[in-house]
Order: C-alpha cells, then structure tokens, then sequence
C-alpha cells in the first residue's frame, strides 16, 4: 500500500510503500478515492497541534469499502463512504449529551495511534493521523468513522464534506445559528471561509460580508453567495447608522483577527471562532468590554456538526443547487503530485487540492 510520509517536523511528503494491519472486529478498510488536502495538514506536517513522526496525514477523505470486520453491520463490502475525523463513540459525556463533535474518546492530532496501524516495509511504526491518514491507497478505521454517501456524488466534491464543508458551514448554521435578516461577517475566504458564507446565505442572512487578502478569493467569496468581500485593511461595513454585524465567523484563528472579529460585531451580537489557532497565542478583551458589550463569542470545532445527522442535509443542498462543492476544488493531483500540491496549499495559493490516491 502506498501512503506519502512525512518523517519528521517540516519535512517533505513521500511517497513509499508501507504496511498496514488487517481490520479489528469493529474497523473496515476503505480504498481511499480523493483526499482533500486542509490546511491543517499543512500546520500537522510542521509539528503543529503536538503531532509525532513519522506520519501519514490527511483527514478529508472519501473512498470504497473494501473490507469490514465481523461485527460491522452498517457498511458492506463495496459501499461509497465519507471518513470523519471524529468518530463519536456516542457513549461519552459528551455524546450522550448530542455534542458527539468534542466526542471524548476520538483519536486527537498527534496520538501516537495504537496498536501500529501502520509501518514501514521494515517494521518502523508510522502513525496514522489524525486517525485517518487519507493521503494513502487505503485505510483501517473504526467503523463509527465512515458515514454512507450516495452514488450522485463524486468522489472529489465528497471528500469536502469530512473537514471543511461541514466546519465552515456549521460554525454559521449550528454555532452562529444565523437567522433569517441577520447581517454577518467571514473572515478569511478558505475553503472553511468560504461554506460559512454559503452557510449564511443558506440560512437566509440578509448581508453577507467576507474579508480576505486575495483578490481572487474575494471574488470566490462573491460567488459564492456574499454579497462584498474586502481586504483586511477595507471597512467592512461603511454606512451610515451601522451598527456592527450581528454575526462574525472568525475562520482564520489568530488572535488578531479574533479580535478584530469582537470589534466587528455589534453591541449584543455573536462571535464565532471556527479557525484553528495556536496555544502560544492569546487575545485580549478588557473586563469593561465583556460586560458592557454583551456580546457572545463561542468556539465551534468541527463546525459543531453531529455529522450522522449533518451529511445527508449537506448532500441535499448540494443537490439542489444551494451548497457549491466544486468551486472549492482548484485542483486534483495523483499521491505522486501530494509534495508540491502541499507547498501550493500552504502559500495560501490554492482553495482545496484534492489527491486521488
Ligand atoms: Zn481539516
Ligand atoms: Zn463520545
């Protein structure tokens, strides 16, 4: 099975031959057919979030069941599947509670991963990423990971639906529940940027504003249903008697744009922080500012979607027109084309490159 390595903190991806265990009673085997390349990926493969070494990465992934154990019941042998990186085990605190999106019991970025799903031809354990390791020919997962996908949706647009579809558009619909009228915000037109507009527009937000360095991202933005995208530096809302947005997705995840997010939203409007920020990196609020502002600001990981009940909703917006999956996708490369496709996703130079292994 060939899967690309990343060896140590910064290093390149490689593709090589590795060996990977047979399926436990509960995991099956998937044949992965496209693998979205995240940005995290990217922060993962320079050591970010405590990840170890060496790794195979990815985490948006879709493909076809190729083998199952014998207590699977709810996939079968050539079933289309989506992975998702959170496998609830839908008994934890959390789970029982319908928050199966912070499931206490899912492997994190930068577990070890065992027992070894995987090692070299020569016996050196490789981790499994994220506990999904999409950017390979195949892989062993529990079956709590893979959700069933119909055969209208192609592989590529499916893969989105595992990592920034659904962050994005949840932190509008599940964690701002954006309501119909409202005026929002997106900062930063990523992949994630990009479904939280679509989200808003979905839930019927009367403005939508998205803010972005790129030209070209801002017009994406655009299309996508915002009805102006601005550079950082631009006022997102000039007109008189505005007083804020009422809500602002923060898809970037730093501190300064955390915190221009606050100072973007109006007195008693909500703040959603969706991007993936550092743990060396504070923001800061005055004690006056809290209280008086009476604003609400909340994380929301995984875009705060119960993906069991999330996917097939996603799937019927994206046939009917109304969630847009290929215009996310710059660019779709084989495993070999992984290392410069990796370097173009962390110049901030492509949307999604999708790997089809
Ligand atoms: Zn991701
Ligand atoms: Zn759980």
């Amino acid at each position: 099975m060939r899967a690309a390595v990343v060896w140590s903190a910064g290093g390149a991806f490689d593709v090589v031959e590795l060996s990977q265990r047979a399926p436990g009673p509960r995991e099956v085997v998937v044949r992965i057919r496209a693998a979205g390349i995240c940005h995290t990926d990217v922060s993962l493969a320079h050591g970010a979030f405590g990840q170890g070494f060496p790794v195979v990465l990815g985490h948006e992934g879709a493909g076809e069941v190729t083998a199952i154990g014998d207590q699977v019941a709810h996939v079968a042998i050539g079933d289309r599947v989506l992975l998702t990186w959170v496998p609830a085990c839908g008994g934890c605190y959390h789970c029982v509670r319908g928050e199966t999106y912070i499931c206490a019991r899912r492997r994190r970025a930068g577990d070890t991963g065992a027992p070894a799903d995987l090692t070299t031809v020569d016996g050196e354990p490789v981790i499994a990423g994220m506990g999904t390791a999409t950017f390979a020919e195949q892989v062993v997962v529990p079956v709590e990971g893979v959700l069933p996908l119909p055969d209208d949706l192609p592989f590529e647009e499916s893969a989105l639906l595992g990592c920034a579809v659904p962050t994005g558009l949840g932190a509008a619909i599940n964690a701002a529940n954006v309501r119909p009228g409202e005026t929002v915000l997106v900062i930063g037109c990523g992949a994630v940027g990009l479904s939280a507009i679509q989200g808003a527009r979905i839930a019927g937000a009367a403005r939508i504003v998205g803010v972005d360095p790129q030209t070209r991202r801002r017009e994406l933005a655009v299309t996508l249903g915002a009805d102006a995208a601005v550079a950082p530096d631009e006022n997102p809302g000039a007109s008189d008697g505005f007083v804020g947005f009422d809500v602002v997705i923060d898809a970037v995840g730093h501190g300064s744009t955390i915190r221009s997010a606050w100072d973007s939203a109006r007195r008693g409007g909500r703040i959603v922080v969706v991007g993936a920020g550092g743990a060396d990196d504070p923001v800061t609020f005055t004690a006056l500012e809290l209280f008086h502002d009476e604003k609400t600001i909340r994380g929301s990981f995984y875009g705060s979607s119960h993906m069991t009940h999330d996917l097939p909703r996603m799937i019927e917006l994206w046939r009917g027109g109304r969630l847009r999956l290929r215009e996310l996708i710059d660019d779709v490369v084989t495993l070999d084309g992984i290392a410069a496709a990796a370097d173009r996703q962390s110049t901030g130079d492509a949307l999604r490159i999708v790997v089809t292994p």
